[in-house]
């Protein structure tokens, strides 16, 4: 089978897709995307602008005004359906170009992504011919229905931790819906979504429905904001961004939604069952094959006072026994950061954690000294698992997201003072419960002020399930029949019967 890049000398070439055609920026100019495993350039991708948005954007408006809102919701279920299947077809190169380009390991991408994203086409697929409007009865003197509309252009901004996933959980709801869309995925990892964007075509989506667009945030995704015909913009990335998405789009007034960061607790109770809530903090939850670059990473450990030095030497003995290395090896616990500029931040908070009075009860080394002279990875982006103690929820690094796999332990002594220290974050995106007490837990669910609870459980998701944050964790849903709500709008009609 044919690579969904080409490829010129040893370094591969990813284009824009802009109206079911490969494109490269109209100014020609190229971004570096660095395998962060090894500090190298693996292939370059375009550095789009003004310009080309603005080409993506004119495709995807002629396409949402021409066949696609044309097209019968059962026929635009069937393409659904159909990508779903062909990126099945072309699943293990997916899932080595993300790993290659974000460095998270192969065995989520390839295990977990991958098939995810397939399943997730295929639930779009499920919904697209099944939304219907309503009748509302007013008077016999009317009829009163209200029709759900779509959108229009979308403009779809995600980020590099897990980019397929999110690419799909967006893109699935807003082509289910009718719109069409433009994306723009992040600078430092586009290549997985660039290769998809070219199997649209094949699928047999008309073109100009699905139009991906890579470079800088502050070029391409800054014009895409404040594009007069983007009906609504969604973005997955950080708190900062939100708010210049915000700004930008002001003019316009355009519906936003935003999945943010996070700083979610993960709360033990003496009464947990302690093997599992070990793993539960650890691999699950921070320490994982992502290095902690998830939004929801439960990054604060909160452990009830007397079981808290047994939680420690626990969590202590899985964290040293996780490997750190290539992502590639199936036997890796845990791969590198993903780009220079967070390795550089999720070392800076280190520095932090320790000069706000942190003690580091283990890791807290990152780059070459976690590796043999002459090792491939000696130049990676690598950092090992982190835990801080001694360090109040007042501090800098128990209250802002590092993005890596940093977290701090903390102590409590009853439900209320759990809880307290849970909601006292400017993030509400998760939490997690480890109690065997059914009614602790669901008393403790309903008063955590997040979008997602776990019980004896950490880190799991579904496309079944809406997904998104309070505070500056965001507003809007991804994922769930809730999510496709965003993406559409009512309009009521009048028809006098008099
Ligand atoms: P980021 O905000 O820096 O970038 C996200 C995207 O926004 C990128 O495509 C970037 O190019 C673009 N962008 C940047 N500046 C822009 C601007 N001015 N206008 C328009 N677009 C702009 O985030 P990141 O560093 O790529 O990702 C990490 C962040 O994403 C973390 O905060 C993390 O918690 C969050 N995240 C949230 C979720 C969630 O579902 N809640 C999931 C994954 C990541």
């Amino acid at each position: 089978m044919a690579h969904l890049y080409d490829e010129d000398r040893g370094i591969a070439r990813f284009f824009n897709v802009i109206d079911g055609e490969k494109r490269s920026a109209r100014t020609n100019d190229w971004l570096d995307s660095i395998n962060p495993a090894t500090a190298r350039t693996w292939a370059v991708i375009p550095a789009a602008g003004a310009s080309d948005i603005d080409e993506a954007v004119s495709a995807a408006y002629r396409a949402f005004r021409g066949p696609w809102r044309k097209m019968p919701a059962m026929q635009r279920a069937g393409l659904l359906r159909k990508i779903g299947d062909l990126i099945a077809t072309h699943a293990d190169e997916l899932a080595l170009i993300e790993t290659q380009d974000n460095g998270k390991l192969l065995s989520e991408t390839s295990a977990g992504d991958l098939p995810a994203v397939t399943q997730m086409f295929h639930y779009w697929a499920g919904a697209a011919d099944k939304l219907h409007g309503e009748t509302v009865d007013i008077s016999p003197a009317s009829l009163n229905y209200i029709r759900r509309e779509p959108i229009g252009v979308v403009g779809i901004v995600i980020p590099w931790n897990s980019p397929l996933s999110i690419f799909t959980a967006k893109v699935g709801a807003a082509l289910a819906a009718g719109n069409t869309v433009v994306v723009k995925p992040a600078e430092t990892a586009s290549c997985s979504v660039l290769a998809v964007a070219q199997l649209f075509a094949k699928a047999g989506f008309p073109p100009g429905v699905v139009n991906v667009v890579a470079g800088l945030g502050t070029t391409a995704g800054d014009a895409l904001a404040g594009h007069p015909d983007v009906g609504k913009i969604t973005l997955t990335g950080s708190t900062a961004t939100a708010r210049a998405i915000t700004r930008r789009s002001a003019d316009a007034i355009k519906p936003l939604s935003f999945e943010l960061g996070g700083k979610s607790a993960n709360i033990v109770f003496a009464d947990a069952d302690l093997d599992a809530a070990a793993i539960g903090t650890t691999t699950m939850a921070v320490f994982t094959g992502a290095a902690g670059q998830s939004c929801i990473a439960g990054s604060r450990i909160l452990v009830q006072s007397s079981i808290y030095d047994e939680m420690v030497s626990r969590i202590s003995t899985i964290a040293k026994s996780i490997r750190v290395g290539d992502p590639l090896d199936k036997a890796t616990g845990m791969g590198p950061i993903a780009l220079d500029r967070q390795f550089d931040k999720v070392r800076s908070y280190i520095e932090l954690g320790r000069s706000e009075g942190g003690e580091v009860l283990f890791g807290g080394r990152s780059g070459a000294s976690l590796f043999d002279d002459g090792s491939p990875f000696a130049k990676g982006y690598f950092v090992e698992p982190t835990l801080f103690a001694g360090l109040s929820n007042q501090a800098r690094t128990s209250r802002e997201e590092i993005f890596g796999p940093v977290a701090c332990i903390m102590p409590f002594d009853d439900e209320d003072e759990a809880l307290a220290i849970a909601n006292d974050s400017p993030y509400g995106l998760a939490c997690g419960l480890w109690t065997n007490n059914l009614k602790r837990a669901h008393r403790m669910a309903a008063c955590v002020d997040v979008g997602a609870v776990w019980v004896n459980t950490y880190r799991r998701m579904h496309w079944a399930l809406p997904f998104g944050g309070t505070k500056d964790s965001g507003y809007g849903r991804d994922s769930g029949l809730e999510s496709l709500e965003g993406y559409m709008k009512g309009k009521a009609v009048w028809i006098d019967l008099t």
